[in-house]
């Protein structure tokens, strides 16, 4: 994307957090850095204003970061998709694996409407299985999913592939 490098060049990588191994992908300081953030959200801004976004889905908790911003922007909806166990009216929910154990994302059910055109935004893809299980609740409950976007793909783990097979699509800022 056009401010890719950029974008980039203030993310900083934590090695071994949270655990040995893991290099961590931290997005506090692009937070941080006022025109970078900006630059950040103008990037998605330029790349779903004239899409007919309906609802910004955002995923607990660095999606709401960017998916805020885009909604006010875009005019449209914001909707929260919340870890197990957050949501206080009726829900429905996915089960996805993880490395060691299973992870839950969950939606309110009247979260938007039949038909609707969603976005769904995340602040990075590994596996890919947070963003994949996010996808298929939104289709569960009838939204359509025009794109999954992310601030960071890390194409190496291949989950931008995997969530693509599954016939969603895919933008990131950089990768
Ligand atoms: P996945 O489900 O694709 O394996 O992992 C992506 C989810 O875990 C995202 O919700 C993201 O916030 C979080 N995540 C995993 N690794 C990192 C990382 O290195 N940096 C950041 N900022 N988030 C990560």
């Amino acid at each position: 994307s056009i401010y890719g490098d950029y974008i980039k060049s203030v993310i900083r990588t934590v090695p071994d957090w949270p655990q040995p191994g893991v290099n961590f992908r931290d997005i506090t300081p692009l937070l941080q850095n006022s025109a970078a953030f900006r630059k950040l959200v103008d990037s998605f801004v330029h790349r779903y204003q004239e899409m007919e976004i309906d609802a910004v889905a955002a995923i607990d908790a660095r999606g709401f970061i960017v998916g805020a911003p885009l909604a006010y922007e875009l005019g449209c909806s914001f909707v929260p998709v919340r870890k197990k166990g957050k949501l206080p009216f009726r829900t429905i929910s996915e089960t996805y694996t993880l490395e060691y154990g299973e992870a839950e994302v969950e939606l309110h059910s009247d979260a938007f409407k039949q038909g609707d055109r969603i976005l769904i935004v995340d602040d990075l893809i590994a596996t890919g299985g947070t963003m994949l299980a996010a996808a298929k609740l939104i289709t569960r409950s009838g939204g359509q999913v025009v794109e999954t976007a992310t601030i960071v793909d890390l194409p190496d783990l291949g989950g931008s592939a995997r969530i693509r097979e599954a016939g969603f699509n895919v933008f990131a800022v950089c990768s």
